[in-house]
C-alpha cells in the first residue's frame, strides 16, 4: 500500500491535476461574467503549482541549491496568488506587499538552510510560516465574506485543513526533525501529508470554483429581474416581489389590510429626449429611478417595465401613505430640475388592494387608468383611482 504513494508518481499527478484545474479555471474566467473577479489569478496560481511541482519532481537531476529554493518559493507564490485571486473575488484590497513578504521570507530561509547552515528539518518549519499564513488569510477571507452555503463550507473546510496540516507539519519539524516530515520516508504522517498535499492545490481550486459558480447563479438571477439600465426591477422581478406581497397580505389578519401601486410616468418625455439627445434621457431615467428609491421605506419596491414609466410597489401601504410618497417623488423631482438635470415632471397614478384574491393586472390597470386621469388634467399631478379608493374606506 505505501508504495502506491510514492513521492514521485504523486507529484506527477498533483502536476498533472493542477494544469488542469488551471485550464478550467481560464476556461471560467473568459466565460463567466467580469464582474466575478479573481477567477484568472486562481488559474495562474495553479500554473505556478504545476512548475513548483515539477520542480520538486525533478530532485535528484538538478542541483538542491537551485531546485528547492525554486520549487519552493513558486508554491508560496502560487498560495499566494490564490489569495489575491480570493481577494479580488470578495473585492477586499489585494494583499500583493503580504504575497511578496511571504515568497522573500521563504528564499532567505530556503537559501540560508541550504547553503549556511544546511538542515532539512528547519527548512520545513521555516516553509510553514509563509504557508501557514497564507492559508490562514484564505481562510479569514472565507470567514468574512464568505455566504453559508454548501460550496463555501467545502471550500473553507478544505482550507481549513490545509491551514492545519501546513502547521502540524511546522511543529512536527521542530519537535521530531526530519524522520517523521521527510516525504521520502515511509511512514503515516508523510503519506498523509503527501497525499494531502498533492490534492490540496487541485481540491482548492475546484472549491474556489464551486463558490464562483454560486456567485454566479446568483448574479444572474438578479440580473434576469432587473432592469439593465436603471438597475431596478424589471416587469419579472416586481412581479415575484409582489406575488411575495400578496401572499404575506393573506396571512394577515388586519382588516385594514392593503397594498398599494404608484404608476410614474415622466411628462413630454420624448421632448427630452429631442433637445437633450438619447442618452441624456437615459441620464434622466437613471436619476429618476434613483430619486424613487430614495423615498421608499425598505419593504418598498420600484421596478420599469420599459419606457418612461416606473412602477412602485408599496406593501403594507393604504391610500393615504401612498399619497404621501406620490408627493415625495414629484417634490424630489421639481427640486431636481434646478440642478443638472433637464427640467422633468412627472404624473402618477396611484391604485390600492385590500383583496389578496385580486391579481397584479387589475391594480395594475386601475393605477394606469388614474395616471390617464392625471395626464388627462394637465400632467404633473397625482390621481387614483377612486372605486379603489371607496373600498379601502
Ligand atoms: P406624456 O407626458 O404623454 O407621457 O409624453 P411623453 O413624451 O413622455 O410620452 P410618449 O409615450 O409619447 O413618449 C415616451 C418617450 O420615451 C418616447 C421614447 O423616445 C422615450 N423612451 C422610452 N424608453 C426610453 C429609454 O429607454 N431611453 C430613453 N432615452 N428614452 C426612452
Ligand atoms: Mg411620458
Ligand atoms: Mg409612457
Amino acid at each position: 500500500m505505501m508504495k502506491l504513494l510514492d513521492p514521485f508518481s504523486v507529484v506527477l499527478m498533483a502536476a498533472l491535476m493542477c494544469a488542469v484545474m488551471s485550464m478550467v479555471l481560464f476556461g471560467a474566467r473568459r466565460s463567466f461574467p467580469a464582474e466575478l473577479r479573481g477567477i484568472g489569478h486562481w488559474s495562474a496560481a495553479m500554473l505556478v503549482q504545476v512548475v513548483s511541482v515539477i520542480g520538486f519532481a525533478l530532485r535528484g537531476t538538478l542541483p538542491d541549491a537551485v531546485l528547492l529554493p525554486v520549487a519552493n518559493v513558486l508554491f508560496v507564490i502560487g498560495n499566494g496568488l490564490c489569495m489575491i485571486g480570493l481577494q479580488r473575488f470578495y473585492g477586499v484590497a489585494s494583499g500583493w506587499k503580504m504575497l511578496g513578504g511571504a515568497a522573500g521570507f521563504a528564499l532567505a530561509g530556503m537559501l540560508y538552510f541550504l547553503l549556511v547552515y544546511p538542515d532539512y528539518a528547519a527548512r520545513v518549519a521555516w516553509m510553514a510560516l509563509p504557508m501557514t499564513v497564507l492559508n490562514g488569510t484564505l481562510l479569514g477571507l472565507v470567514w468574512r465574506h464568505g455566504r453559508p452555503k454548501l460550496a463555501t463550507w467545502f471550500f473553507g473546510g478544505l482550507i481549513a485543513l490545509n491551514t492545519v496540516l501546513m502547521a502540524v507539519r511546522g511543529v512536527l519539524a521542530l519537535t521530531h526533525g526530519a524522520a517523521v516530515v521527510d516525504v521520502t520516508r515511509p511512514g503515516a504522517f508523510q503519506s498523509v501529508y503527501l497525499a494531502a498535499t498533492a490534492l490540496q492545490p487541485a481540491l482548492l481550486a475546484l472549491g474556489f470554483l464551486m463558490v464562483a459558480n454560486e456567485r454566479l447563479r446568483l448574479l444572474l438571477e438578479r440580473r434576469s429581474a432587473s432592469d439593465p439600465l436603471t438597475g431596478v426591477l424589471n416587469r419579472r422581478g416586481f412581479g415575484e416581489v409582489y406575488t411575495r406581497e400578496v401572499a404575506r397580505m393573506a396571512r394577515q389578519r388586519q382588516r385594514s389590510r392593503s397594498l398599494a401601486l404608484l404608476s410614474v410616468d415622466l411628462d413630454f418625455f420624448k421632448k427630452i429626449n429631442d433637445h437633450h439627445g438619447h442618452a441624456e434621457g437615459d441620464r434622466v431615467l437613471v436619476n429618476v429611478a434613483k430619486m424613487i428609491e430614495s423615498v421608499l421605506r425598505e419593504s418598498d419596491v420600484v421596478a420599469r417595465f420599459g419606457g418612461e414609466e416606473f412602477n412602485v410597489l408599496l406593501p403594507e401601504t393604504d391610500l393615504k401613505r401612498a399619497l404621501a410618497v406620490a408627493g415625495r417623488v414629484q417634490t424630489l423631482l421639481r427640486e431636481a430640475c434646478t440642478g443638472d438635470m433637464p427640467s422633468c415632471t412627472a404624473s402618477i397614478g396611484v391604485s390600492v388592494q385590500t383583496d389578496p384574491a385580486e391579481g397584479l393586472q387589475p391594480l395594475l390597470g386601475r393605477a394606469d387608468e388614474a395616471l390617464y386621469q392625471a395626464k388627462k388634467n394637465g400632467r404633473d399631478r397625482v390621481e387614483t383611482w377612486q372605486e379603489a379608493a371607496w373600498q379601502v374606506f
